[in-house]
């Protein structure tokens, strides 16, 4: 099949293929010394070449693993981007894809991201994402049907040696990492009452914060009190948020669902309080040009872009949703050239990935692994970590997620003090024992 073909066939279509060729497990592994994709198998050389060719989404990717599950027929991968700094960390996402390609780009950028977000919280853990793409043909939420993927997923963990160590991502329920745990030594975010770390929203929203204060103090030597800030999504971050805030002395919340019941619920939460909470439809950018001092996206992905941006008319934007800018280059600049200061998402987001990522050397409360974080002291904090990065922006004249990308490409590259770069040997030890075939 042409690389054209495979690419456009959806991911059922896909395992259809593989299945009529004999594959259950396949791979893509880089070779750093020749620049070169190997594939584990000829049929599926097109895709190597898509790789090595791609200058957005394949930045040197160590190895890609994917496997068909017994049952269900599902597609199940690993993106392993960069082990230097430990083995990839990032949770499993349960999503649906129309094309093969946008399943692999998916996976191939959400690594990268995991990468740069641990690095630069100081993690010493590299940068991976799980990708399994929905079946149509199975009922997503039937228990039974989630607990053997979950389970087969744990089967993929353990047969990667823990060059990547899996968690929670969207799509998935701690419920569901009951599951892969129940197979491999290889995950986190395991549930509480098995010595895993719960949720991590509560921890996520006061990243949050630290990020937002961080931005006041660069910009005008300012805190949060006395602010308005509008936020975008009342769900497991967003709803903690307003507390938080009203916490710091806000002067006035404005915020916003496409979910009724949400905004009801925090409506009687903060009866009193300066709060509107107000219920939007899906699609609905006016919320964008509120009158407000910071911004916080809590809801979806790519809702910087440049139908919103001319419209806004906070100072500062700062929140928790992943890949708010639709085009990391085109938008943070958008935003540069309006004046106002963006603190990107994967410096002020990291509290879900710092929540579990440790949790195997235990825990305690008020863990103090995790508290430091959410200090000013510490070098790696949320504060520290965001000063440094909108000085060196401005010194340079930059967008901030430009410079914050380079400073977190440069510590991904640091080599793990305790076990170096383990995980390209594990991934090297597979390719050489034919792991495609186990
Ligand atoms: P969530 O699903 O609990 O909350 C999101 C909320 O946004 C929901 O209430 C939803 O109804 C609302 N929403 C969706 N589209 C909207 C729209 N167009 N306008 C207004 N509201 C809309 O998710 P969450 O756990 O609160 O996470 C929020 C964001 O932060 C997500 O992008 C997530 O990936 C990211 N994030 C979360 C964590 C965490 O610890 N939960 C960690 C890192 C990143």
């Amino acid at each position: 099949m042409s690389q054209e073909d495979l690419l456009a066939l959806s991911p059922q279509q896909l395992v259809r293929f593989l299945e009529s060729e004999g594959i259950r497990r396949f791979c893509f592994t880089y070779d750093a010394s020749s620049g070169a994709v190997r594939s584990s198998h000829p049929q599926l050389e097109p895709i190597a070449a898509f790789l090595q060719a791609d200058r957005r989404d394949f930045i040197g990717h160590e190895g890609l693993f994917f496997q068909i599950s017994r049952e269900h027929d599902t597609l199940q991968g690993a993106f392993v981007h960069r082990t230097c700094r430990g083995p990839a960390a990032g949770g499993v996402r349960y999503w649906h894809y129309p094309t093969v390609e946008d399943y692999l780009r998916d996976g191939l950028r959400l690594g990268i991201g995991m990468t740069r977000k641990n690095a630069l919280a100081g993690l010493w853990w590299g940068g991976g994402k799980g990708v399994m793409a929905h079946n149509p043909d199975v009922p997503k939420e039937d228990p039974g049907v989630r607990a053997s993927l979950y389970r087969e997923y744990g089967e993929l963990m353990t047969s990667l040696r823990g060059c990547y160590v899996t968690a929670e991502d969207v799509g998935t329920k701690v419920v569901d990492m009951a599951c892969v745990f129940a197979t491999t030594r290889f995950t986190t975010c395991i549930p509480p009452e098995l010595g895993g770390s719960g949720n991590p929203s509560i921890p996520t929203a006061r990243g949050v914060v630290a990020g937002m204060e961080a931005a006041l103090e660069f910009l005008d030597g300012s805190d949060l009190r006395g602010k308005s800030v509008a936020i975008q999504g009342m769900g497991n971050v967003g709803g903690p948020l307003i507390g938080f805030l009203f916490e710091k002395g806000v002067g006035r919340v404005l915020a916003c669902d496409i979910d009724p019941g949400n905004a009801e619920r925090l409506r009687r939460e903060h009866e009193g309080r300066p709060l509107e909470a107000r219920v939007v439809e899906e699609g609905d950018v006016s919320f964008f040009a509120e009158e407000c001092d910071l911004f916080s996206p809590c809801a979806t992905g790519a809702i910087l872009n440049p139908e919103t941006i001319p419209t806004m008319r906070a100072r500062i934007v700062c929140g928790a949703a992943n890949n708010q800018l639709e085009d990391p280059d085109r938008d943070d600049r958008l935003l540069h050239e309006r004046g106002i200061l963006y603190v990107p998402d994967f410096l002020t987001n990291r509290m879900g990935i710092v929540n579990c990522a440790d949790e195997h050397v235990g825990r305690i409360p008020d863990d103090p692994l995790i508290e430091r974080h959410l200090s000013r002291e510490w070098e790696f904090s949320i504060h520290r970590m965001c000063l440094q990065v909108l000085r060196n922006a401005r010194e340079a004249g930059r967008p901030p997620s430009v410079v914050a990308t380079e400073m977190a490409d440069e510590l991904s590259l640091e080599l793990n003090p305790l076990f170096g770069h383990r995980g390209q040997a594990i991934v090297d030890s597979l390719v050489a024992e034919r792991w495609h075939e186990s």
